[in-house]
């Protein structure tokens, strides 16, 4: 397994979120509540307030297919180490089911399961034609080698290639995987199945990728800033902000916020965190990590308490690191008049009442991060009809859905009095029981 190499260290920016680490993460710490537990309970408030029937909503609160597979690898250390693989197919009724696959220690069939659900309702709020899936590893993808990563990439693909296909499951990167991690698992799949470039999203561009999809969660965060700035007063010229995991989402939100005048004031990744007031350069930052670097070791800032960075004055805080970072232990602390989620479930539901009461304005993570998944929608379609669109046309699309997302989910929220969460989750639902119905899956 490799230690702390440069080589490593580049890699992870790209990763599609900033928690690259495994042991190291542990500088600040996460709720006790786990991410199944938050998706549930947001779930099932909404399956309350929209009355639906029981059996609907056991069909709706649960997976239509788990799948666990064993992945031994002999890895460097001269060892065979015995992996986990998940895959959870949670709901189809709107198109095949998409999600992405992450390679992290603490990866169980509980997370895998909300992740699956989130993303159900995250494709319906975005209006995609696809259901919700999600897939992990237990490995520790921060200490493997690449050529570890790989092995473990294509045996997965091997296990699980029979519920996949561009008609039936689609992955796509999440924690620790990238666009290389989806060239072996395209490579994979096509020894097996022929050619088939829509078998997987987030791909490198000369194999097919789609120009825009590796900033498209961070952009996607960036257009859904751009419609809440004026509903909290705010301007880009005036927006201080700070991002937690600069990873793939953290820093392309924060490059392309401090293009249209914001000042990123601090910052962090699984190494620790960082501050200046007079801010910090997002570009130089993201240098910095590429060369190796971590945060703490950065010059052009102040190193601080992993912790601390939620204290920080600023206008738009961005989560884009794990779940569970934002809890009811450590809200109160946080300094932000809004908060858009870049990671899937940062926020724990005692945290959200919290930030209510301080009058935070949350932008949740099934609309905020729908980003990387639109894109992907593009990339699934652009291969299905082997053509490809420039990246502004990718942008401007990109563009037209979250917003439309955000009118839609604000319209519903200021009409039914209740929070974005609320209302995101009441039209996911809504959207999701629809199609089962009218296919005939429930009555
Ligand atoms: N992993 C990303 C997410 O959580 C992207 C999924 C995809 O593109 O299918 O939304």
């Amino acid at each position: 397994m490799a230690q702390d190499t440069a080589e490593e260290k580049t890699e992870r920016p790209h990763s599609e979120d900033g928690s690259q680490g495994s042991e190291k993460r542990e500088s600040t710490e996460r709720a006790e509540i786990s991410n199944f537990e938050i998706v549930q309970h947001h779930f099932r408030a909404a399956a309350e307030r929209l009355d639906l029937p029981e059996d609907v909503t056991t069909v709706m609160g649960t997976s239509y297919r788990e799948v666990t597979v064993q992945i031994p690898i002999k890895l460097s250390d001269g060892q065979t180490h015995v992996f986990s693989g998940f895959r959870v197919q949670h709901n189809g009724a709107r198109g095949p089911y998409k999600g992405g696959i992450r390679f992290h220690p603490e990866v169980d069939l509980d997370e895998v399961r909300a992740l699956a659900a989130l993303m159900t309702w995250k494709t319906a709020i975005a209006e995609i034609p696809f259901g919700g899936a999600k897939g992990g590893v237990n490995c520790p993808a921060g200490d493997l080698e690449s050529s570890e990563k790989q092995q473990i990439a294509r045996s997965f693909i091997d296990k699980i290639d029979k519920i996949l296909g561009p008609t039936r499951d689609i992955p796509a990167p999440d924690v620790n995987t990238d666009a290389q991690t989806m060239a072996w698992m395209m490579d994979q799949y096509g020894k097996l199945h022929g050619h088939t470039p829509a078998c997987v999203t987030g791909k490198p561009i000369p194999l097919e990728g789609s120009f825009g999809r590796e900033a498209a969660t961070g952009r996607g965060v960036v257009y859904l800033y751009r419609e809440a700035a004026p509903v909290i007063g705010v301007k880009p010229g005036d927006t201080r902000v700070v991002v937690q995991g600069y990873g793939n989402v953290g820093s392309w939100a924060a490059r392309i916020m401090q293009g249209l005048g914001a000042t990123m004031v601090g910052a962090s990744d699984a190494y620790g965190a960082i501050r200046n007031d007079e801010g910090i350069d997002a570009e130089a930052l993201l240098d910095h990590v590429k060369e190796g670097g971590t945060l703490p070791e950065f010059e052009g800032a102040e190193a601080i308490d992993a912790d601390d960075l939620l204290e920080i004055e600023c206008e738009v805080f961005i989560p884009a690191a794990l779940g569970g970072m934002i809890h009811e232990r450590n809200a109160d602390r946080m300094n932000c008049k809004m908060m858009i989620e870049g990671a899937n479930s940062p926020t724990t539901p005692k945290a959200d009442e919290i930030l209510e009461d301080k009058g935070v304005y949350v932008i949740p993570d099934v609309m905020a991060n729908a980003g990387g998944v639109v894109v992907s929608y593009f990339e699934w379609v652009q291969n299905l009809q082997h053509f490809r669109w420039d990246e502004r046309e990718v942008n401007d699309k990109l563009g037209n859905i979250m917003r439309r997302a955000y009118r839609n989910v604000s319209g519903r929220a200021q009409s039914s009095e209740i929070s974005l969460r609320s209302a995101a989750y009441e039209l996911g639902i809504e959207r999701v029981v629809e199609a089962a119905r009218t296919r005939g899956y429930i009555t």
